[in-house]
């Protein structure tokens, strides 16, 4: 197989008239630029790597435009996501993340890490044979996008705090039981499936326990964690340990170089110095930040530190890879009252690179021996037209995604999904509608 793009953009630049071969294993196996399509070429207007969704909570996406009536803070919006919770079964749940991985796709993100944490029954009781969890890796599978499962752990309440009763289904009581559910998972889960974990905070998980899950779960799997999203979080954290959510991770090793914070909004100098000595991924999530109140995180000192940036959709009110990437340095714009904090090939690389490495990926940057997985975009757009290649996308919107291959393999195309066994379409939209239908109240 071979595609050939007018242009192709890479954190190095743009180059014109480029052909890229693809091997049987779907990465690529020659880069020629300055060359014409051979007939049987799948010819690409402009092309960019593959952006990684670091962060999703697939389901909160039936939250979206239901949220915004009488104010609300964080943590009343929490309310109503653990209601939608309380509706799942591995059914709807599967139909659900269908459409939401559907949606990602056509969009442009080619792999989401998908940080999960509706495990049991609404009582507690395990479904049989990790359900739900079987249930997201063959909803991913379906729509052809890559899944890094980040599965969570998730204790108590918060400090002196036990669970809720909306919070009891997250819940596998301790961090043996925990790490027992794990360990099945990681037999029952597809190859294609990168098995990751996560923590879902650390008022959600003490310090024991979570010491206990970086002793018990292997060194090299992607280790993820909602870092400081919320000042209350930090109040409380100092209250119970004496420090920092960042320090205590830092304390019960749960920071290395296979560790990604999330948001990180509210860190201070001396956490992005700790994150940088442990080689740790910032995962920002701007649409998701801004919509619930959060904060502005310092993306900019983060980087200088040295810290690698990931972005994500998290809640996916917004499922849109170019908005998360503009959000970011809009973010720094508007708290610096200074434009160019992110040079656009910074950008393009905490959604590209450094987003496949947050989530245990092979390198998807355009070069031989990468996954053969990119996006095409409409450079002739309302949006798009006039703007220079480099610069895409920062003008460019999900409404401008022509195609999108992973793998080689074409899995979207204006809009629809493509599918594996016989090219056919189908509509997203269509499959969103049918699963909203019973989830929402
Ligand atoms: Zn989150």
């Amino acid at each position: 197989v071979s595609f050939w793009c007018r242009t192709a953009v890479t954190s190095e630049g743009a180059q014109h008239r480029v052909r890229v071969g693809v091997d049987s294993l779907g990465r690529i196996s020659s880069v020629q630029a300055g060359t014409d399509p051979a007939p049987d070429d799948l010819v690409l207007d402009t092309v960019l790597p593959a952006p990684a969704n670091t962060h999703s909570h697939c389901f909160h996406r039936a939250l979206r435009g239901r949220t915004h009536g009488g104010g609300g803070t964080f943590w009343t919006w929490r309310d109503e996501m653990y209601a939608l919770a309380g509706r799942l079964d591995p059914e709807r749940y599967e139909r659900l993340a269908t459409a939401v991985f559907a949606e990602m796709l056509v969009s442009g993100w080619t792999a989401v890490g998908e940080f999960h944490y509706v495990h049991h029954q609404p009582d507690g009781t395990p479904y049989p044979g990790s359900a739900m969890e079987r249930t997201v890796a063959s909803a991913a599978r379906s729509v052809g996008i890559r899944l890094t499962l980040l599965d969570t752990c998730y204790l108590r309440g918060g400090a002196d705090r036990p669970l809720s009763p909306e919070q009891v289904p997250f819940s596998d009581g301790d961090a043996d039981a925990y790490l027992r559910r794990w360990h099945a998972l990681r037999d029952a889960i597809p190859d294609d499936v990168v098995l990751g974990a996560a923590v879902h905070s650390v008022r959600a998980v003490p310090e024991k326990s979570i010491a206990a899950l970086v002793r018990g779960l292997p060194a090299d799997i992607p280790l993820h964690v909602h870092v400081s999203e919320q000042v209350r979080e930090n109040d409380e954290c100092l209250q119970e340990y004496g420090c920092s959510p960042t320090e205590l991770l830092a304390r019960a090793g749960a920071l290395t170089p296979n560790a990604s914070v999330v948001h990180a909004t509210h860190v201070s100098p001396r956490d992005i110095s700790v994150l940088a000595d442990t080689g740790a991924t910032a995962v920002f999530c701007p649409t998701t930040e801004a919509d619930l109140g959060d904060g502005i995180g310092p993306a900019r000192a983060l980087a200088d530190a040295g810290v690698p940036l990931a972005l994500g959709s998290d809640q996916n009110a917004v499922v849109d890879p170019f908005l998360e990437a503009r959000g970011l340095e809009a973010g720094e714009r508007l708290s610096a009252q200074q434009r160019g904090r992110f040079a656009p090939a910074e950008l393009l690389t905490a959604l590209t690179s450094d987003g496949r490495a947050s989530l245990g990926l092979r390198p998807a940057a355009l070069r031989v021996g990468d996954d053969a997985d990119v996006v095409e975009l409409r450079s002739g757009s309302l949006r798009t037209l006039g703007s220079r290649p480099e610069q895409i996308l920062l003008s460019a919107t999900a409404s401008d995604v022509a195609a999108v291959l992973v793998g080689g393999r074409l899995v979207a195309r204006d809009g629809l999904l493509v599918g594996a066994a016989d090219g056919s379409t189908s509509d997203p939209a269509l499959l969103l509608r049918d699963a909203l239908a019973e989830v929402l109240p």
